[in-house]
């Protein structure tokens, strides 16, 4: 039988969910009653929760703003339960990012999710409470060749008609701004200055998880291994988890949410999708693929000093200052013939050599000498298919909505995507963002939302 929430998200889009339908939903099965309510029961093992309104899977940035969201409209009336199958976060995209926050996007959707992520972070007290994100405030410098400048143009156009802050600047204003920049191969540049910088995203993880906590979300250590699916249903029911101390549960839901990143395709696999007929056959096209960053420092002459945007040249190379010393951190996507093996996340120090340090010490002298002081590498949760989050309902599972796939921008679209989960559960529709292109039917009627700002 078709749970009532299910119902809800099968016809969400056209009817949203009342508050009375959701009062009335939570007084009649509410799940973990209590005088104390919901946080009482936050200590207790997975085993205590059999059964709840929301399983997130998934506890990083994503997951936990879901969480956060949903808790924060919803209150005691809906039970969210995040599983997370390693509570250190080792190999989490969200701790492993550099925690960028920009507005230079093609699509529309980018640009508004990345709005509001660069509002949540510089405001993050009014959402989070006593949290320092330690946002540090700098444009990105976003660098065009000749072939290429009419799409930065165009880009920026569009950026600003959105209500971002940015400028395109020709080679010789480059060079007066930026003292230390080599133009000799670059047609146009484009400078933000609002809303772009960075910030800790440990920091807003933290953030998410301790409101979330505090609002009665249960963040619990389990690994999901498979789902419940009832016969020749449209409906997923339940987990199966794996607990930390090694035994298995089921834990029952009515909608389940699949935030886990780089193994979001794998888990969808579980639930046969992709290996299903009919709509089941469109596998959910996310997988891991490694990045690397690196720390370096330099003694050279006329270095970028503490006013340095966070700079991304032709090739996609980037770099920016890390911390108030002389640090500066770099990296760039390989292209796709020379992707990485993912079965660790051992740096290529190789890699720094042969494709990075060219181009570093091309636009700027200073770093022709400059000594590695650091790395580390980290998974993009890649979208196979266009390089783009995924968010929204399933095609086929009705009361499954599936948010991952964002490729290396996702931190800062974490406040909004979570945002939008939530509406869609509780309003039964978008209504901050519209994000209905960036759904799943997309990769099933093979309808790309390609972005062209991709590092
Ligand atoms: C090197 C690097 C630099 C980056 N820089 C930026 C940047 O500057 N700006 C930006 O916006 N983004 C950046 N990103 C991308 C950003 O980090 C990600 O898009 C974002 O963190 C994704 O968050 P997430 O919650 O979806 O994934 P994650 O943080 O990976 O969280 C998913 C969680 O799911 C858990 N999980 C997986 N499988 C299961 C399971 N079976 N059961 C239970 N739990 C499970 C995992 O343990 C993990 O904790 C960068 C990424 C990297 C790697």
């Amino acid at each position: 039988m078709m749970s009532k929430w299910a119902h809800i998200i099968s016809f969400g889009t056209r009817t949203g969910v009342s508050s009375e339908v959701l009062r009335s939903f939570s007084r009649n099965n509410r799940l973990f009653q209590s005088k104390e309510g919901l946080c009482s029961k936050r200590s207790m093992s997975i085993q205590s929760y059999r059964k709840c309104d929301v399983v997130v899977i998934g506890g990083g940035a994503v997951g936990a703003s879901t969480a956060y969201w949903l808790k924060k409209r919803a209150k005691k009336d809906l039970s969210v339960i995040v599983l997370e199958r390693d509570p250190t976060y080792k190999e989490a995209s969200t701790v492993l990012s550099v925690g960028g926050v920009r507005q230079q996007f093609s699509l529309p959707e980018n640009i508004q999710m990345s709005i509001f992520g660069a509002e949540f972070v510089q405001n993050s007290t009014k959402y989070l409470g006593d949290v320092d994100l330690c946002f540090r405030p700098h444009g990105y410098l976003v660098l065009a060749s000749e072939k290429c400048a009419e799409t930065l143009k165009e880009n920026s156009k569009l950026q600003n008609e959105l209500g971002a802050r940015n400028e395109l600047l020709s080679p010789s204003q480059l060079k007066q701004k930026f003292q230390w920049i080599n133009t000799d191969d670059v047609a146009l540049g484009c400078y933000g200055f609002e809303k772009e910088g960075w910030f800790d995203p440990w920091a807003l993880l933290a953030g998410f998880r301790s409101q979330a906590k505090e609002l009665g979300a249960h963040f619990l250590h389990g690994e999901v291994l498979d789902f419940g699916i009832p016969k020749s249903s449209d409906t997923l029911n339940s987990v199966k988890v794996l607990a930390k101390n090694n035994e298995t549960c089921v834990v029952d839901f009515d909608i389940c949410v699949l935030a886990a990143g780089a193994r979001s395709g794998q888990i969808a696999r579980q639930a046969n999708i992709g290996n299903g007929s009919g709509t089941l056959s469109t596998p959910l096209p996310v997988e891991p693929r490694k990045r690397f960053v690196y720390v370096f420092t330099t003694q050279g002459e006329n270095a970028p000093g503490p006013g340095t945007p966070l700079t991304v040249d032709l090739d996609g190379t980037y770099f920016r200052r890390d911390g108030m010393g002389s640090n500066f951190i770099t990296g760039r996507s390989p292209n796709q013939h020379t992707e990485p093996a993912v079965n660790n996340l051992d740096v290529d120090h190789e890699f720094f050599e042969t494709d990075i340090w060219p181009t570093l010490a091309k636009r700027c002298n200073a770093f022709e000498s400059i000594k590695v002081c650091g790395s580390w590498a980290g998974y993009y949760e890649y979208n196979t298919f266009d390089e783009n989050g995924i968010v929204g309902p399933h095609t086929f599972y009705k009361n499954l909505l599936i948010a991952t796939g964002f490729s290396g921008h996702g931190i800062q679209q974490s406040p909004a995507v979570g945002r939008a989960i939530s509406e869609l559960i509780l309003d039964g529709r978008f209504k901050s963002i519209d994000l209905s292109r960036l759904g799943f039917d997309r990769i099933a009627s093979n309808r790309r939302m390609c972005e062209s700002n991709i590092y």
